[in-house]
């Protein structure tokens, strides 16, 4: 039966270019997950977008002498060439500065506000001096009232680990430009969280044996100490707050993190009317049998597991205060936030300003996205965190794809191109021969379970068994030795070519572009599976902008497919790299430069 499934990526910050710790965590494994859906016959409707507001971008674009529109304008166009560069299929990966985007963020406030849910508070704010503007928490260092560490930040201490407010602070510096904020009264608005405390246990509990057990337990001990949360900060680059006496006010911007997480609804909204059917997003938001599925990194646990689903509550007005859903109508919350741990870089933490990182783009200039995507899937941070070496990405690079997968792509259709130019017709099949193809084919069920529970991992060290093994049976084989006995070979040949298609058909979540090229060998016409491309799109004539889509109609589908005798073979191209082994030194080099 043919489900709805959301899936629903985290946003990338438009402060910098990614690199592959952050697509490790939410972009390669959402897209892996997607792919699979779609070939399983489900309707995916995969969003995202850039992440434009906050303080940071703020921050840069004061430093950069240019405004935060045009940093954001700017990493916006390089993230999203990023992703398409790896191939992540959005159905729509697009903004939150677009005006679909602020209406939508609106509604949702409006629709909080009306039942209740948000109220206002005066707080301290600190602010600098020389510029009158907000300090925000993390930008503001002193030192720790509590443990007497020097370098504590307003939100919190990293050496004791408390949870700080900056005025509490012993001699507070901005770590902009080091003057001492001064603390004045300011009014904000606070999401009333302890509102949601039941509704938010009940849904978590009915989560247990579904998510995986680190996010659940982290999301259950949050429920404890749930405080209201402001969604308001002195700002002027944000979503004006939409209410009388405040929407004009120009220093005052809802919170970046609350637009944030309201773009994967206005990302569906806006995905919905540019397909033609404005209302086409409520199948997957409004469905009893659609499933929503959030992909992000550990970090974010907190806004997709308890915040987000508090504030898609509380619009459809399920809270202590009760309420009537908003006019949007009831929105339902998220089924699983699949969460991924942290990627380090050669044992150190990922760093942009000590040149610990690799951006994406570099990668993709050296490497195959193919290559990244399954260094991921294998041995990415999905249970814990995990340490990129560039030794084990060149051994896995040349010991698995190019002398397992490529090597049985290669051998066996060079083999059957010249011999016979097409796939040849199997005569009598020996137990052998029987014995791997239903090893493949009875390989698609454990795969496929393993991909609908998001364990990538597993799925494709269980795919790739299949790879080792047809390499056994050629090696045992030998049908290069068969010159005297054609018919012999055939069927050897005949095996081979349908365990490479079934192997195929596997590893197209994994390694999409490789696959289509395997499909056209394999003489397979038209789109296998469909790639994502660049658009350039505006609003009701306004300023384009590049957004994210494309047709992922493709054949592939996740079933066993019996391979056509006499179907003509095209000549192999080799699907992969092989690496020279001096690139470990090299990218070494670089990264203590
Ligand atoms: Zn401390």
């Amino acid at each position: 039966m043919s489900q709805h499934i959301l899936t629903a990526v985290a946003w990338p910050y438009a402060n910098g270019p990614r690199h592959i710790g952050h697509v490790s965590g939410f972009g390669v494994p959402s897209d892996i997950f997607s792919r699979y859906q779609r070939m399983a016959g489900n309707k995916v409707l995969m969003v995202s977008g850039t992440d434009e507001h906050g303080t940071p971008i703020q921050v840069q674009a004061d430093k950069e002498g240019v405004s935060a529109k045009e940093l954001a304008d700017r990493y916006n166009r390089v993230i999203a060439e990023d992703l398409t560069g790896l191939g992540l299929a959005y159905d729509l990966f697009t903004r939150t500065t677009t005006k679909n985007h602020y209406a939508v963020t609106q509604e949702i406030f409006k629709g909080l506000y009306d039942n209740g849910y948000i109220f206002p508070q005066t707080t301290m704010g600190a602010i600098s001096p020389s510029t009158g503007r907000t300090l925000p928490d993390r930008y503001i260092e002193g030192t720790c009232p509590i443990c007497g560490y020097d370098g504590a930040r307003g939100d919190q201490c990293d050496n004791c680990g408390n949870q700080l407010d900056p005025i509490q602070l012993i001699n507070p510096v901005s770590r902009i430009n080091g003057e001492t904020p001064v603390f004045a009264e300011t009014e904000h608005f606070m999401l009333d969280l302890p509102a949601f405390a039941e509704v938010l246990g009940s849904y978590l509990q009915s989560k247990q044996g579904e998510w995986r057990p680190n996010v659940l337990k982290f999301a259950l001990n949050l429920l404890g100490d749930l405080q209201p949360r402001a969604i308001s900060r002195d700002l002027d680059w944000g979503v004006p707050i939409p209410l009388d006496g405040w929407r004009d006010q120009p220093n005052k911007r809802l919170y970046v993190w609350f637009d944030a997480v309201i773009g994967y609804l206005s990302a569906s909204i806006e995905w919905a009317r540019r397909s033609g059917d404005p209302d086409a997003w409520r199948q997957w938001w409004q469905n009893p049998d659609a499933r929503g599925y959030y992909f992000m990194g550990k970090d974010n646990i907190v806004f997709h597991a308890e915040i987000w689903p508090a504030m898609l509550f509380g619009y459809s007005g399920r809270g202590d205060r009760g309420g009537t859903p908003g006019s949007l109508g009831a929105l339902d919350a998220p089924s699983e936030v699949v969460s991924s741990e942290f990627l380090t870089m050669e044992g150190r933490k990922f760093s942009s300003s000590r040149q610990i990182v690799i951006y994406v783009r570099d990668f993709l200039e050296r490497y195959d996205a193919d290559a990244l995507r399954y260094y991921i899937a294998v041995a990415g941070p999905e249970n814990q965190d995990t340490d990129f070496t560039w030794q084990e990405f060149v051994n896995r690079n040349n010991g698995e794809l190019v002398a397992a997968w490529g090597n049985l792509v290669n051998r066996s259709i060079s083999m059957a191109a010249k011999n016979f130019g097409a796939v040849p017709e199997a005569g009598d099949l020996t137990d052998a021969d029987r014995a791997l193809l239903e090893r493949s084919r009875n390989t698609f069920g454990p795969v496929g379970a393993e991909l609908g529970r998001s364990r990538f991992k597993n799925a494709i060290t269980e795919a790739f068994d299949v790879v080792r093994e047809a390499n056994k049976y050629l090696a045992e084989q030998e049908p290069w030795k068969l010159k005297s006995d054609p018919e012999r070979q055939k069927s050897i040949l005949h095996v081979a070519l349908q365990v490479v298609d079934d192997a195929k058909t596997m590893l197209t979540p994994f390694l999409p572009s490789s696959s289509n090229k395997v499909h056209a060998m394999l003489g397979g016409e038209g789109v296998w599976s469909g790639m994502p491309e660049i658009h350039e799109v505006d609003e009701d004539g306004g300023a384009p902008y590049p957004v994210i889509t494309g047709d992922y109609d493709g054949a592939a589908r996740w079933e066993h497919q019996p391979i056509k005798p006499g179907t003509p073979l095209a000549p192999p191209v080799p699907l992969f790299k092989k690496l020279d082994p001096k690139v470990v030194d090299e990218e070494l080099a670089r990264l203590a430069d």
